[in-house]
């Protein structure tokens, strides 16, 4: 099996109440690579300047990620994000974005990309997404992600996206941006009713909500005391999550995949937070992971025993 991403690569400058990093290696499909090779070879589709040197080259190639596809364009700059977050590390102000290399790239995928089995469109503009979509030739499984610029400058290209894909992850307050609508479950539902069978709203420190055509499914985040920067928690959610599903294809459709795969996209995610950037994850192990979602299982179970309750 094997996951091909396209999506941001990105330097990120980010400031936390907790520190500031300088033009760190970020970017959506690089926290996605990082969590999602845990689980499955990983293809990773995207165009980087000349600052991207050899070390962040072999960060992204960690855990065997195959970074055939990641083009050197000659002159050009790589995708560059600037953040901050104060003490709700929900919200973010974001202070700079610079498409640069992105915005005349055009994919172009090798056979190993395009015979992906799963395949996640991260965020990045919904016309590249669609682009690489058209390029692979039999992917089993397809999630997407995007985000508030888009759903304001390319609400109608990324409408065409979502109704070509299995599972639509998106932040909460995307996901009512998107359908107008104040409800989070009758926001879904609407998404649903355009094509995904999956709709999974991330809620930052409250976790994550997965709604289906009949089903409701959500879990806390991994409670943690120290979160640091969580930039690219989502994306790493994302690669925890989409790993899981990926392995258990043959399974499909099935609840219980998905809410296992939903334990996990939260573990990895919880990992990412602790640290600024890739730091936590590049470093991360396998039997960390499993604690942290046999942690997850012990604090949401309960046994319920109804009571005679008082008239
Ligand atoms: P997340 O925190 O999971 O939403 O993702 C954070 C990553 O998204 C950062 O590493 C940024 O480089 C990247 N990012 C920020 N803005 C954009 C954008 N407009 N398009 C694509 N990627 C972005």
């Amino acid at each position: 099996m094997s996951i091909t991403v396209v999506g941001s690569i990105a330097f990120d400058s980010v400031k936390t109440p907790f520190g500031e990093r300088e033009r760190m290696l970020g970017g959506a499909a690089t926290h996605f690579a990082l969590a999602a090779s845990f689980f499955d070879e990983v293809h990773v589709v995207g165009p980087v300047g000349e600052d991207f040197g050899e070390p962040e080259l072999a960060v992204l190639s960690t855990r065997g990620t195959d970074v055939g596809d990641v083009e050197h364009v000659e002159g050009g700059r790589t995708f560059f994000w600037k953040g901050e977050y104060g003490w709700d590390l929900n919200t973010r102000e974001t202070h700079d974005t610079q498409l640069n290399v992105f915005e005349h790239f055009k994919p172009e995928l090798s056979n190993p990309s395009r015979e992906c089995d799963g395949l996640f469109l991260a965020n990045i503009q919904p016309g590249l997404q669609l682009k690489v979509l058209d390029q692979c030739t039999h992917p089993r499984w397809v999630a997407l992600d995007s985000m508030n610029l888009w759903i304001d400058v390319a609400r109608d290209e990324l409408i065409e996206a979502i109704r070509r894909v299995d599972c639509v992850v998106l932040n909460d307050a995307e996901v009512r941006q998107l359908t107008g609508k104040a409800s989070l479950l009758a926001a879904a539902r609407e998404i649903l009713s355009w094509g995904p069978s999956s709709v999974i709203a991330k809620q930052g420190e409250y976790g994550a909500s997965l709604v289906t055509a009949d089903e409701f499914f959500a879990l806390p985040a991994f409670p943690l005391e120290s979160v640091v920067d969580p930039t690219g928690a989502g994306d790493s959610f994302a690669g925890g999550l989409i790993g899981y599903v990926v392995r258990h294809l043959d399974d499909l459709p099935s609840t219980d995949v998905m809410r296992r795969a939903m334990a996990y996209g939260t573990a990895l995610a919880s990992f990412n937070v602790e640290e600024f950037g890739t730091e936590r994850v590049a470093r991360l192990t396998q039997d960390e992971i499993h604690e942290r979602v046999e942690y997850l299982h012990a604090i949401t179970s309960f046994e319920h025993i109804a009571v005679e309750l008082a008239a």
